[in-house]
């Protein structure tokens, strides 16, 4: 769809390749980072001779920053359907930072304090956690599809302790979509609350917290804006406004307080308490000028276009020799735009490497943050890992991983299919021309 391609800058830059041509470069990586929208570059240019310290100055540029600062809490409000006369949006640099956040905020040794996780968190939705309270881990099944059977098992053994439910809304390694409010459901039935990590689904589906009376709704998300075509260094967490009302928040200094003397402290209200220091400004209009772009094509659009492109590259990834595919390898209804795979014989590494020197084409290649999952996937035991790590002529376990974003087309994931061939045919000479040291995969 060329409308969607002309969305984002840079979609078709020349990257040089190892014969020393160029070739437009063709980015497979957009579960890391996606390229920002020309909407929202454009929003930061005419923001720029407005821009001035929020909240705190009298002058008129200040005025202006702070209210296009708030009207952009609103706007991400409204794009998740949050409740705000119950929530708030608390400005954080990513994803990790606001998991980190809340983890410190709920994990305090006082309240409910049994953490129910998955196998198949990204680490940022996993090591916050782990430190700070009791942790256990929902099952995945073979292909890495959360089991609902052992979360219901679970939910059930930590009735009286249960805290939190923290829960990817999709995986960013197989792209699985987890049924979150299902689990939203049985949660709250067991008296706990949901936290969905929302990195890998907030900018692909259309997503809805629900109302707080509703069982289904979503107690507190979190997602990034440089995975949702803005840039890097702005992400929300939003939640009740209740649970950052009580005790001292994390990070502490300007902006934090109301009333400061010698002796005493009275915290501002949320979601200021939250955010110390300078705001990031430009962050928060970006990332609302990137939400307003994505309204206006239409989650359901983006979803049904990056399904199509998913389908088509699943099906065409099984016509090449040597091609595993892990996760669902029969369609894509239940993923986001992600296909995990390997090449048998050619290290992970490799592979990705290939695709890079010779056609421009950027996946990302190990473990994606989520070591425990991808372990899993790949059934290697821990032990195996730990003896992996001392043995430097092995290969750390991993696969390469594509991810489509809005602006990607089918004829970028025909050239990928053609170099998949290329690789499979001639597997002995690549090898030969990338690998210094032979590993085993
Ligand atoms: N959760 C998931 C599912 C992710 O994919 C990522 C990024 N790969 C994160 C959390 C962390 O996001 P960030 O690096 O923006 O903090």
């Amino acid at each position: 769809n060329s409308d969607f391609r002309n969305l984002v800058v840079g979609a078709d830059t020349k990257v040089p390749t190892i014969n020393g041509s160029y070739v437009t470069a063709i980015n497979f990586d957009n579960a890391a980072t996606t390229p920002p929208f020309v909407s929202v570059l454009q929003e930061v240019i005419n923001f720029a001779p407005w821009y001035s310290s929020a909240h705190r100055g009298t002058g008129y540029k200040s005025q202006f920053s702070s209210n296009l600062y708030e009207q952009s809490r609103e706007i991400i409000a409204r794009f998740v359907n949050a409740d705000t006369r119950e929530n708030t949006v608390v400005f954080v640099k990513n994803t990790t930072e606001a998991i980190n956040k809340l983890a410190y905020r709920l994990c305090d040794g006082k309240r409910r304090n049994i953490i129910l996780s998955t196998c198949m968190e990204h680490h940022s939705n996993d090591l916050p956690w782990r430190d700070k309270c009791k942790i256990d881990y929902v099952e995945v099944d073979e292909c890495g599809r959360l089991s609902m059977e052992d979360l219901e098992k679970k939910l059930r053994r930590y009735r009286d302790s249960l805290g939190l439910v923290v829960v990817t809304g999709a995986s960013n390694v197989t792209g699985y979509k987890n049924p979150i409010h299902e689990i939203a459901t049985l949660t709250h039935k067991y008296h706990g609350k949901i936290l969905v990590d929302g990195a890998q689904l907030i900018p692909h589906v259309p997503f809805d917290m629900k109302p707080e009376d509703s069982p289904e709704h979503i107690d507190y998300v979190v997602f990034s804006a440089h995975k949702m075509y803005a840039p890097f260094g702005i992400g929300v967490l939003i939640g009740p406004k209740k649970t950052f009302e009580e005790g001292d928040p994390v990070d502490v200094g300007g902006g934090t307080v109301d009333i400061v003397t010698h002796d005493f402290i009275r915290w501002a209200i949320p979601p200021h308490k939250e955010e110390a220091g300078s705001p990031n400004i430009i962050g928060a209009v970006a990332l609302a000028a990137a939400v307003r772009t994505l309204e206006m094509l239409g989650m359901e659009n983006v979803e049904r276009y990056e399904k199509s492109l998913t389908d088509y590259a699943l099906q065409r990834m099984k016509t090449v020799p040597g091609i595993k595919l892990y996760g669902n390898k029969e369609n894509c209804q239940d993923r986001v735009a992600i296909v995990p795979f390997n090449m048998e014989g050619i290290p992970h590494g490799v592979l990705a490497t290939i695709l890079s020197h010779e056609g421009g084409i950027a996946v990302r290649n190990g473990c994606f943050c989520a070591q425990p999952y991808v372990q899993r996937l790949l059934k290697i035991p821990s032990e195996e890992v730990k003896k992996r790590i001392e043995d430097p002529t092995m290969e750390h376990p991993g696969m390469v991983r594509i991810s489509f974003g809005i602006y990607n087309q089918y004829r970028e994931i025909d050239i990928l299919i053609h170099m998949l061939h290329r690789i499979a045919a001639y597997k002995e000479q690549y090898l030969f021309k990338y690998t210094d040291t032979p590993k085993i995969l």
